[in-house]
């Protein structure tokens, strides 16, 4: 095996680029990239809206990152098909790069739901570095910016662009923010936190159009009211990109379809990231992709390496709190047992999830103490019936959990 190549050049294909490196592979690599810029993490993009990170900072590694390992990168050379006989990649200038093996990690888009005036100038949504670009230029004679969607992702754009200047509003179409990460008391306590942060917030309310001439002047929604904004950014969630997969074959249902090996259904193409589903679930997080892609380059180099999923694990800091999310946070099914502890006035929320007396989920909102130990706690599925009224305490000493 001497020719590995690699489609995208995000977090899962330069991940696994590294590993097959320090995993000792001597052959080739190629990483075809669509964007033309070299890697950066997505997350910088929310640190340079908010004016906090140079662009020249954006970059996770010197030019030189590259050239040092022997990873070719192709930038701006989109894969227009990958073939499965012989193994390769097809580019738009009809050039074939024949492969050993190929990981395909392209990663995901912004889903814009359906709505009439979305593709009016004014609307936006985040995903690569030109999108920052494009909205930090836009938002220089645009200071009124209603954010489509209270996830994380619309949360961590307000609050950016809030640091800008910008008087900023959230609309979301779920009764709560955060409705992944948070239950309704933990959202109630986020809310009064970001509110008084200057952010708007208007809850459980569907967007049916973005009206205006041909630019934005604001939202109109199902409930007959409407809403004035010179700029909506759309942040309602990723779809995983499907269209290379679908069209190789590969088997795809909401996600690229992997086995423990991070193997599709077609020999010698792997697949690593927010475009894969390993056991029904998509995640599309950073450790997520991390972990799959350097299970994916050991596999490809025939060094036998399980996944068996991630533990979902959101941490961030919204309007000064700092929010840890984890495992079943907000539980689904019956039989778990829900402690909580609350202090509004402060943003204090923490939570703990049981099953069994063991810890499932967890939310830790308002304080970073202990949020490290309650999040391993959870991965180990630890027993703390016998801490379940402390742990929540003022003061608990987290060395007890071991
Ligand atoms: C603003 C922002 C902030 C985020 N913050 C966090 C965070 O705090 N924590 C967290 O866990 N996650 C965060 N995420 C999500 C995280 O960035 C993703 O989980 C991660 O980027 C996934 O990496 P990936 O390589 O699978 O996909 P991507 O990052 O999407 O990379 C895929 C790459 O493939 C390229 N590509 C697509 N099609 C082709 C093609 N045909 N040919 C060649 N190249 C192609 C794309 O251009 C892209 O560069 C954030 C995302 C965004 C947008």
């Amino acid at each position: 095996m001497t020719r590995v190549g690699i489609v995208g050049n995000g977090l899962a294909g330069v991940i696994a680029a590294k590993t097959l490196r320090e995993a000792g592979f001597d052959g080739e690599i190629e990483i075809f990239a669509r964007e033309k810029y070299p890697y950066y993490p997505r997350p910088n993009l929310i640190e340079h809206l908010a004016g906090r990170l140079p662009a020249e900072r954006l970059f996770a590694f010197p030019e030189s990152w590259y050239v040092e390992r022997r990873i070719r990168v192709r930038l701006a050379t989109p894969s227009r098909r990958i073939l499965s006989e012989p193994l390769a990649v097809e580019l738009s200038s009809g050039q074939r790069v024949e492969f050993d093996r190929l990981l395909l990690a392209d990663g995901a888009s912004c889903f814009i739901p359906p709505m009439a005036g979305a593709d009016k100038k004014g609307v936006f949504s985040l995903r690569t570095w030109d999108d920052a670009l494009s909205i930090l230029e836009d938002l220089q004679d645009h200071r009124r910016v209603a954010v489509l969607g209270g996830g994380l992702l619309g949360l961590e754009i307000a609050r950016a662009l809030a640091a800008r200047g910008a008087s900023v509003r959230v609309v979301e179409f779920f009764d709560r923010l955060l409705p992944r990460q948070l239950d309704p008391q933990g959202a109630a306590v986020l809310r009064t936190q970001i509110e008084k942060s200057g952010i708007a917030v208007r809850l459980g309310i569907a967007t049916e159009e973005i009206f205006g001439s041909d630019r934005v002047a604001g939202l109109k929604f199902k409930d007959g009211s409407a809403m004035d904004a010179d700029m909506a950014i759309v942040a309602a969630g990723v779809r995983p990109n499907l269209d290379l997969a679908k069209d190789a074959g590969l088997a795809v249902e909401r996600g690229v379809v992997v086995d423990d090996r991070l193997r599709t259904n077609r020999p010698g193409i792997f697949a690593a990231g927010d475009n894969t589903q390993h056991q029904g679930r998509l995640y599309g997080i950073i450790p997520a992709a991390f972990e799959q892609a350097r299970a994916a380059a050991f596999n490809i180099l025939d060094r036998d390496k399980a996944y068996r999923g991630t533990l979902p694990s959101n941490t961030l800091k919204v309007a000064g709190l700092s929010l840890t999310s984890v495992g079943e946070a907000v539980p689904e099914g019956g039989g778990v047992e829900e402690i909580r502890k609350e202090d509004p006035e402060r943003g204090l929320y923490k939570k703990i999830v049981l099953k069994e007396g063991r810890l499932v989920g967890a939310i830790w909102m308002g304080t970073r103490e202990g949020a490290p130990q309650v999040s391993k706690a959870v991965s180990q599925k630890a027993d703390v019936s016998r801490w379940k009224k402390e742990i929540l305490e003022d003061g608990f000493d987290f060395a007890r959990l071991g």
